[in-house]
């Protein structure tokens, strides 16, 4: 067992403050906040792992409470947050204020104020001898699309104590989240061959051809709408299609020879994002012909930028009971946002999401979190470690 230092005990807001003040936005290095906590962790024993990215400085953070040869319980969460560029905010975003029973600041409701709540209980989960070790995760770059915790996840799946069960603590008002929507995103990109625009049979224009599917795209997302799959209970209930970016083209009397367009799709999880994928593939398939006939270089090509798989958690799994019964919750609900909860489950860690405060607040200027809602997860934690104590 290492020394535990004796040191001053850092409450749950005070906790919060010093987290918020490290600007993560994921477009910086996380290494200050991780650093911070590893130390904070090493003062009462426990040991961290930092995964680190193999090419920027960040990193991923891990580790056990408790019993260190058996699986068991993880509290995740990621250390990012989200740009506030061009948000009219009434205070400083990094510096966390107090007011009205809320806690203002970025990364107050997603996710800092669950990070700050799990790290201010760190005291008592060393004090108690936990039979079934707690293990916690704090990732970066989820906000990008849930960058960081696959390498983590990557090397926990290879360890005999692999985590059994795990909880992601994204805002859900200590509401059981039991599923999510998947997500996929791709890149188009159309090679056309240029030309003088009075001769535009002499030449291929990748943006008309661009603009054909995103229309088929368009197409696609409406028969989602009217055909389904549907589950009621995501919101909206279909799965979704849609373009987000395009880019093409020089001038107007140019017949353009490149086209970019990135979509995405949010899928229900008993649907296929590789069959919406192909479907959009075989039309594009169909174009080449035309495009062919004109110049052999002209074509079409996709790739997948990102991808998180849905979460689908079964009533009747135990993490699901688990999470009912430390939160108090009456029943389960599904969530309207990706988390890093597909890649655990995907993994063979079955998962629930449940944690302080409101999507309604995150990734917006003023985010804040209700205080009753941090002594909410408090008390979810507290009752979690009266489970696994021995
Ligand atoms: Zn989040």
């Amino acid at each position: 067992m290492a020394q535990v230092k004796v040191t001053k005990a850092i409450g749950k807001v005070e906790m919060a403050t010093r987290l918020v003040a490290f600007d993560t936005t994921s477009r910086n290095s996380n290494l200050a906040l991780i650093e911070f906590i590893r130390d904070y962790l090493d003062d009462y024993g426990v040991k961290s792992e930092l995964v680190r990215d193999p090419t920027m400085p960040k990193a991923n953070l891990y580790a056990t409470i408790g019993a260190q040869d058996r699986g068991g319980i993880l509290l995740s969460g990621h250390t990012d947050v989200v740009p506030v560029d061009d948000q009219d905010w009434h205070s400083d975003p990094f510096a966390l204020v107090e007011k009205d029973d809320r806690l203002y600041g970025r990364g107050s409701a997603d996710m800092k104020g669950f990070i700050a709540t799990v790290l201010s209980l760190v005291p008592v989960l060393v004090q108690r001898k936990l039979r079934e070790p707690i293990h916690l995760s704090f990732s970066y770059d989820e906000e990008i699309g849930c960058v960081g915790v696959r390498t983590l996840i990557a090397e926990l799946v290879k360890r005999p104590n692999k985590p059994r069960l795990a909880i992601v603590g994204e805002p859900t008002e200590m509401q059981v989240g039991v599923g999510h929507k998947g997500k996929r995103s791709m890149r188009c990109h159309v090679h056309g061959h240029e030309a003088h625009s009075s001769l535009t049979h002499k030449g291929v224009n990748a943006v008309e051809t661009a603009a054909e599917l995103v229309a088929h795209l368009k197409k696609m997302a409406r028969k989602k709408r009217t055909d389904g799959p549907f589950d009621p209970a995501f919101d909206p209930p279909y799965t979704t299609i849609h373009t987000g970016i395009i880019a093409g083209g020089t001038a107007v009397n140019i017949v353009p020879r490149e086209c970019r367009f990135d979509f995405e799709m949010r899928y229900l999880p008993e649907d296929d994002p590789s069959a919406i994928a192909d479907e959009v593939k075989r039309y594009a398939a169909t174009l080449m012909p035309e495009m062919q006939a004109v110049s052999e270089d002209a074509g079409i090509a996709f790739e997948e930028t990102n991808g998180v798989p849905a979460l689908s958690a079964k009533e009747s799994d135990e993490v699901v009971r688990l999470a009912l019964a430390l939160s108090g919750a009456n029943g389960t609900g599904k969530v309207s946002f990706a988390t890093e909860g597909g890649l655990y489950q995907q993994a063979g860690i079955p998962t629930v999401i449940c944690g302080p405060g409101s999507i309604e607040q995150a990734h917006k200027p003023d985010e804040f979190i209700e205080l009753d809602q941090v002594r909410q997860c408090e008390m979810f934690i507290d009752r979690l470690i009266e489970r696994v104590k021995r």
